[in-house]
C-alpha cells in the first residue's frame, strides 16, 4: 500500500490539555481510515492535525513523504484546497447556489472557468445518484442528498485525501448508511484515501480499518469488512 497521508508522534496541547499525546497514523491510496472515541478524546484534533487546519506541537504530518505541518499558511492554504477534500456534517453547502454550482466552487477557486468548472462538476452526480438534481438549490434538497452534493465538492478536486467529521451525524440510520456507502466507495474509486471521524459505530464499519483514540492516544486500531 502506498502511503498518502502519515502522522509521526502527534503531540497537540491547549494549555494545561493534551488533545494528542502522540500518534502515529496513516492512509494509503484507497485506504479508508475511521476514528473513533469518546467525545474529548482528541477524535476532531487528529483530524484537523492531518488535514493542516491544526499545527502539531510534536511530531510530523507527511503529505506523500513530503513534511505539511511546517509549511507557511499561504502554502498550506493552497494545498488544502488542491490535495485535500472535506465533508462535514451539514450546513456547509452554499443556499443561494445551485448543487452544481456548490460542486464546481472548489474548481473555481483553482481558477478554472465557470463553464469548465460546472461541466467537471456535473459528472460526479451520477456517481453519487444525483442525476437529475443539479439545479435544485441545497434547500430543495434531502439531508442526504446534500450530503452527497458535499461529498460530490470534496472529490471534484481530485483530491489525495478526503476529510469527513460526522458526514452521518445529522442524517437518520437509512441515510447514513447510503451516505457512507457511496462515500466510502465513491472515495475508493477516485484513488483517494479516506479519514473520518464518526461516532457511529455502523458508521465505521464501512471503513477499512478503526482507530479508537482515548485520551490523546490510540486505545486500539482494527480491521473490518463490510459484510
Ligand atoms: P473529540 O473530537 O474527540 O471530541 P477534541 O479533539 O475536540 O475531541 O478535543 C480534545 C481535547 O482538547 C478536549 O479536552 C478539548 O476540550 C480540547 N480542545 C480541543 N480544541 C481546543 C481548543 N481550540 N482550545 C482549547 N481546548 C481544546
Amino acid at each position: 500500500m502506498h502511503t498518502v497521508l502519515a502522522g509521526h508522534g502527534l503531540v497537540k496541547k491547549y494549555g494545561s490539555t493534551t488533545a494528542l499525546a502522540g500518534v502515529d497514523v496513516q492512509v494509503g491510496e484507497r485506504d479508508s481510515l475511521a476514528i473513533m472515541g469518546p467525545s474529548g478524546s482528541g477524535k476532531s484534533t487528529l483530524l484537523h492535525t492531518l488535514a493542516g487546519i491544526v499545527r502539531p506541537d510534536g511530531g510530523q504530518v507527511l503529505l506523500r513523504g513530503e513534511r505539511i505541518d511546517k509549511l507557511g499558511e499561504n502554502k498550506l492554504s493552497a494545498l488544502r484546497r488542491k490535495r485535500f477534500g472535506f465533508v462535514f456534517q451539514s450546513g456547509q453547502l452554499l443556499p443561494e447556489l445551485p448543487a452544481e454550482e456548490n460542486v464546481a466552487l472548489p474548481l473555481m477557486l483553482e481558477g478554472i472557468a465557470r463553464g469548465q468548472a460546472v461541466e467537471r462538476a456535473r459528472r460526479w452526480f451520477a456517481p453519487l445518484g444525483l442525476s437529475g438534481l443539479e439545479q435544485r438549490r441545497p434547500g430543495q434538497l434531502s439531508g442526504g442528498q446534500a450530503q452527497r452534493v458535499a461529498i460530490a465538492r470534496a472529490l471534484a478536486v481530485e483530491p489525495d485525501v478526503v476529510f469527513a467529521d460526522e458526514p452521518t451525524g445529522a442524517l437518520d440510520q437509512a441515510t447514513s448508511t447510503e451516505v457512507v456507502r457511496l462515500l466510502t466507495s465513491v472515495t475508493r474509486e477516485q484513488g483517494a484515501a479516506l479519514v473520518m471521524v464518526t461516532h457511529d459505530a455502523d458508521v465505521a464499519a464501512h471503513c477499512d480499518r478503526i482507530l479508537q483514540v482515548r485520551d490523546g492516544r490510540i486505545s486500539s486500531h482494527s480491521q473490518y469488512t463490510v459484510a
